[in-house]
């Protein structure tokens, strides 16, 4: 197709937790639009390298801790020193820790935000400096429904999801004219290891497939095409925007 807004040909994306489960599939996603994968994530998984290689694109793991955030700028470095310049940057990485609020541990709470919240932020920081001196860049933030809701047992995972939303905003506000567009994807329930816990629990399982217009749970497929969308120049007048990928929950 010729002037295809979509083509990430030559692009070169940072994903976190791209070794597995919706980090992965936006990998794929972005590999298959032309896009050279640079995950960074706790461990590498060679096998997610070679499918996302077989796009034509190159593909390669940084081991690497979000909680590490004394060496965000060693990171930025490698990276930048090894591809010149990074286009797209998808914050996905994330955890989840369930617990009733009364007993929510402290510590489960700064595990939380430190990876959900504070690392999206400090890696938006790390790689918008570099994006903003070439006066080009992507910047895709995984947020949540949580963005919009409470949710139940999860209290730590909705402010961290919430802080997302809000300050992708303010990023947005400060690099829109500096040719950095910063948005999220708020995934609705989506099948992946986080949600284990959530499927196999029959009573909230049939819960939220009753509230799902969709009628299913999500496949990590199902975002691949917001991500290529807010990855390329088909999206450049979108700004601090949250699209939502929910079979229709927020509707409901
Ligand atoms: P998974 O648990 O399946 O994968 C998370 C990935 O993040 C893993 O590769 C994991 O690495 C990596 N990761 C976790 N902690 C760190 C860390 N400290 N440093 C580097 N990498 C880390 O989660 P999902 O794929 O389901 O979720 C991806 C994102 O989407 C998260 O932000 C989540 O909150 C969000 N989301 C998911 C929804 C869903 O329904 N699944 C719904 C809404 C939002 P490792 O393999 O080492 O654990």
């Amino acid at each position: 197709m010729r002037n295809n807004v979509f083509d990430l040909s030559g692009k070169n994306a940072v994903i976190t937790g791209g070794s597995r489960g919706l980090g992965k599939s936006f990998a794929e996603s972005l590999a298959r639009a032309g896009a050279n994968i640079i995950i960074v994530d706790v461990v590498r998984n060679e096998q997610t390298e070679k499918e996302i290689r077989d796009y034509g694109v190159s593909c390669e793991t940084i081991p690497f801790d979000l909680a590490d955030f004394d060496h965000y700028a060693e990171l930025v470095d490698t990276v930048i020193s090894k591809y010149k310049k990074i286009d797209i940057l998808i914050n996905n990485a994330g955890i989840q820790r369930r617990h009733p609020s009364v007993d929510f541990p402290k510590a489960d709470w700064d595990l939380v935000q430190a990876i959900n919240q504070n690392a999206v932020f400090f890696m938006c920081q790390a790689f918008g400096r570099h994006m903003i001196e070439n006066g080009y860049g992507k910047i895709v933030n995984i947020a949540s429904l949580l963005s919009f809701q409470g949710g139940f047992t999860i209290p730590a995972y909705t402010a961290a999801k919430s802080a997302v939303m809000g300050f992708s905003k303010s990023l947005s506000n400060e690099w829109a004219s500096k040719g950095v567009n910063v948005n999220c994807i708020a995934p609705g329930y989506i099948a992946t290891e986080m949600n284990t816990a959530l499927m196999n629990d029959e009573v909230r399982n049939r819960q939220i497939m009753d509230r799902i217009p969709a009628g299913r749970w999500g496949n990590p497929q199902d975002l691949g095409g917001a991500a290529v969308f807010l990855a390329s120049s088909a999206s450049d007048y979108i700004n601090g925007h949250a699209i939502v990928v929910d079979g229709g929950w927020m509707g409901r």
